[in-house]
């Protein structure tokens, strides 16, 4: 708990200066504590700390900590199987993870079932990288016109996954590229698209990604790892 405690409070300040650094507050910026490493023990423990936002990658682990916690935000953060999507429809908060269209598809059929629509993100694979999840920098608009047809989905930002580099500096162009495109993009209008969500940077990354125009950051290890950690 204190270890817990500890990091939720380095974290938050770190957030705060990051914050502060690009013309924010530490409240300006949502932060999703990403608990596929934890126990439910500890995700409850971090809520009565404070942390009312969690993300989780897959959907068994999400459903199970759901159950567990189900007064919390829930956040889908990781790649979801078509079969899968009546698992979150009408649960989660957001879906940080629309990488594609079939994906966009099945989750309006199955929210429009529901009466219910469907927050996202539109996950972005912005450094190009053959193995990422996520829609081409060139058809983000293409994707965003076409979701006007998807009348229960509902599309609030961008989110993308900078690569695992060396030194979080490197990341810092991919950030701000993507916060360009979002600003560039919010100004033109879409139908069932209000682009005011920027979802990137995790535990290596968050300051740039803040400092670059993050509002979102989705963070675990910082978080739940038990050892200090030499960044701090
Ligand atoms: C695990 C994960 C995170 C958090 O990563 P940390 O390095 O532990 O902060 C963020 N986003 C996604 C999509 C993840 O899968």
């Amino acid at each position: 708990m204190k270890q817990l405690r500890e990091n939720i409070q380095k974290v938050r300040q770190r957030i705060e200066r990051a914050a502060l650094r690009s013309g924010r507050n530490g409240s300006d910026i949502l932060l999703v504590a990403v608990s596929k490493t934890a126990d439910i023990a500890q995700v409850h423990e971090a809520y009565q700390l404070g942390i009312k936002h969690f993300g989780e990658n897959r959907v068994q682990e999400l459903k199970r900590k759901m159950e567990a916690l189900p007064e919390a935000e829930w956040h889908m953060i990781g790649r979801l199987q078509t079969n899968k999507v009546k698992d979150i429809v009408g649960k989660v908060t957001l879906l940080h993870s629309l990488d594609r269209w079939k994906l966009a598809e099945k989750l309006n059929e199955r929210a429009a079932v529901q009466g219910v629509t469907v927050p996202a993100l539109l996950q972005v694979n912005i450094a190009g990288e053959e193995k990422k999840a996520g829609v081409e920098m060139s058809d983000v608009e293409a994707f965003l016109s076409a979701v006007g047809e998807l009348s229960a989905l509902r599309i609030y930002g961008l989110m993308t996954i900078a690569p695992l580099l060396e030194d979080a500096e490197a990341a810092r162009p991919i950030f701000r590229e993507l916060y360009q495109v979002k600003e560039k993009l919010a100004r033109k209008s879409y139908k069932n698209v209000e682009l005011k969500f920027l979802s990137m940077g995790m535990s290596q990354d968050f300051e740039v990604a803040i400092e670059e125009g993050a509002n979102i950051v989705r963070i675990g290890s910082a978080i739940f790892d038990q050892k200090d950690s030499p960044m701090y």
